[in-house]
């Protein structure tokens, strides 16, 4: 079991100016987090930092503090009431990036009793930062025992991932990748797992580029099959796929391109709810459906999971033949931004549609009779430029998020690109106030919950 965890870029900021507002004494902090189990990584979503006041500290020094029992316990009976993970964190001088024998002893007792207040099977957590981008973390295990931390993912403009162990070295055949953005990037990407929802036209261009990147682990999501006339935008694909699963023609594409990426293949749409719980394997994901209703279930894992998504979708507008515009996006989904209902580029009304038409089509087709069910797009114009475009724009958001190569002062979560005007735009737009998925903090990294997701989930 690997363990983990993830901040929002507000909190990692807060957390990290309250450890380091004074470099004469050690100082620190407890955070409250949602937990998200998978087969194989157990994943902290901090939800509340709670600095440690000045007022509970008994005494502190350069490499020593000692805190109030009344302190602690406060943050546990907290973590309890809210079915939250406890985290004790604390600064070190730089000179000791782990934690000391002294830090070993003193917590063995903090986590016995975080065992003793905290009810539930969650796992609780120490860190230790040594300077503000040097986290170390572990896991307090109920035995006692402890397991150190994979990786501290920090997630907002820009992606962090401070990893224990670097996984490997940079094979020359990325030398050009590394002569523009250095090796750091070309580990990080090696190390990532990254989740491409939708395998048509943008998912395939998104696929190609991820793996000529070298990033180390894709999880692929569709549960469509190649139709001859997909041929037109979807790499990897030839006519004679005619058929065959388009998750297995990415992974193919893949295997044939060999440059040791890892594949798992999930042949169903996240609209299942056994599917989309795979979603939660991956660091982030490309969101490359065409359906509101996947839509939707991204919008809410993108911050229950605080996991960003970059959703592309475009538009070509066309009659008889003649243009009019052709619009595409990325936007940008994690905490602290607009989500796709607050943009209006999704609705309930379609969702409902759309599920409506999965679950029962006969009662859909005579609900939209009467005007009770809004009408579903048909098969809407699409070309390989566009698309491709718009993949290349969200890999690009990728890249400039893992190495700010756009500097500093680009702050944006959506990208416009209106074609027939050869005009970019971007925008950061905040939630709507009343939003009840990006505005609610009670969901910011809830993590794990039933039903998952608070949804209701189709028969699988
Ligand atoms: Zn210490
Ligand atoms: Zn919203």
């Amino acid at each position: 079991m690997r363990y983990s965890i993830t901040f929002a870029e507000d909190n990692y900021e807060t957390l990290v100016r309250h450890l380091f507002l004074d470099a004469n004494a050690e100082r620190a902090a407890y955070l409250l987090c949602g937990v998200s189990r998978t087969a194989d990584e157990t994943r902290l979503l901090v939800r509340e930092v709670h600095p440690v006041l000045v007022s509970d500290v008994v005494s502190a020094s350069v490499n020593h503090m000692s805190i109030n029992a009344a302190s602690f316990m406060r943050a546990m009976k907290r973590a309890d009431r809210l079915k939250m993970s406890f985290v004790f964190v604390h600064s070190h001088p730089t000179s000791f990036p782990e934690h000391s024998a002294q830090d070993d002893e003193e917590e063995v007792k903090l986590f016995r009793t975080a065992y003793l207040r905290i009810e539930g099977e969650r796992a609780h957590a120490s860190l230790v930062f040594s300077s503000p981008d040097r986290p170390r973390g572990r896991a307090w295990l109920r035995d006692g025992s402890k397991v150190e931390m994979d990786v501290v993912r920090v997630i907002g403009q820009r992606f962090r991932f401070f990893r224990r162990t670097s996984c490997c070295s940079n094979p020359p055949l990325f030398h050009r990748q590394v002569q523009a953005f250095g090796g750091g990037l070309q580990h990080e990407l090696r190390s990532l797992r990254v989740g491409i929802v939708g395998a048509g036209g943008t998912g395939s261009a998104v696929a190609e580029q991820l793996i000529r990147l070298g990033v180390g682990h894709l999880y692929l999501f569709d549960g469509d099959t190649l139709e001859k006339s997909n041929v037109t935008r979807v790499y990897g694909s030839g006519v004679s796929d005619d058929g065959c699963a388009k998750v297995t023609i990415l992974g193919n594409l893949a295997k044939k391109i060999g440059l040791g990426t890892e594949i798992t293949t999930i042949n169903r749409f996240i609209t299942y709810r056994g599917a989309a719980e795979i979603l939660r394997a991956c660091d982030f994901l490309f969101g490359c459906t065409d359906d509101e209703w996947g839509r939707s279930i991204l919008t809410r894992l993108a911050i229950y999971y605080l996991m960003p998504v970059f959703d592309m979708g475009v538009k070509i507008s066309s009659a008889n033949g003649i243009i009019e515009s052709i619009h595409g996006r990325v936007t940008t989904l994690m905490p602290g931004s607009a989500c796709l209902f607050c943009r209006g580029r999704i609705n309930s009304d379609r969702i409902s549609a759309e599920i409506m038409q999965a679950s029962d089509p006969e009662r859909a087709e005579s609900l939209r009779k009467e005007g009770y069910l809004p009408e579903l797009p048909g098969v809407a114009p699409a070309v390989i430029t566009f698309t491709t475009a718009l993949a290349s724009s969200a890999v690009t958001e990728l890249l400039h998020r893992l190495t700010g190569f756009m500097g500093k002062d680009r702050v944006s979560t959506e990208v416009l690109h209106l074609f027939e005007q050869s005009r970019v735009r971007t925008n950061n737009r905040e939630p709507n106030l009343d939003c009840g998925i990006c505005a609610n903090r009670e969901k910011g990294g809830r993590g794990d919950c039933e039903p998952f997701l608070d949804m209701t989930w189709r028969v699988e």
